[in-house]
């Protein structure tokens, strides 16, 4: 089979042409480096996101901070991983790398702040 896949691993954006069987890479052509071959072959096998999204702050200087995943999570556990942020609500302070959630849905990964937000004094 063929497919193209937009390499997501770098800004550059590779559009990457693929020939492949099942889950097996028979050739790709358009990928700058070979991250682009191990891209194209998760995406066959075991495709996987990161997120950023925000959570609610309680009493701080901003209503909000944002969050990140510290590890990218199969792909169709997004909702749920969303939905599991969404429903989190802190008290400022909160600090950048501070872990939210602690391996969130057992995914292997964590949710961090990645924004410092101080209480209202
Ligand atoms: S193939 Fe390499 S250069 Fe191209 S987007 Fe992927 S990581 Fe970046």
């Amino acid at each position: 089979m063929k497919r193209t896949f937009t390499c997501i691993v770098c800004p550059n954006g590779c559009e990457i042409d693929t020939e492949y069987e099942g889950a097996r890479v028979l050739s790709v052509s358009g990928n700058l480096c070979p991250k682009g071959k191990t891209y194209v072959t998760q995406e066959l096998t075991d495709p996987r996101r990161t997120i950023a999204s925000s959570i609610r702050i309680l009493n701080g200087e901003l209503p909000l901070a944002s969050v990140r995943l510290t590890r990218a999570i199969p792909k169709d556990r997004i909702f749920d991983v969303m939905k599991a942020i969404n429903g989190i609500e802190l008290t400022a302070p909160v600090v950048i790398g501070q872990v939210v959630l602690q391996n969130v849905l057992g995914l292997d990964s964590d949710v961090i702040i990645t924004k410092n937000v101080n209480a209202i004094s």
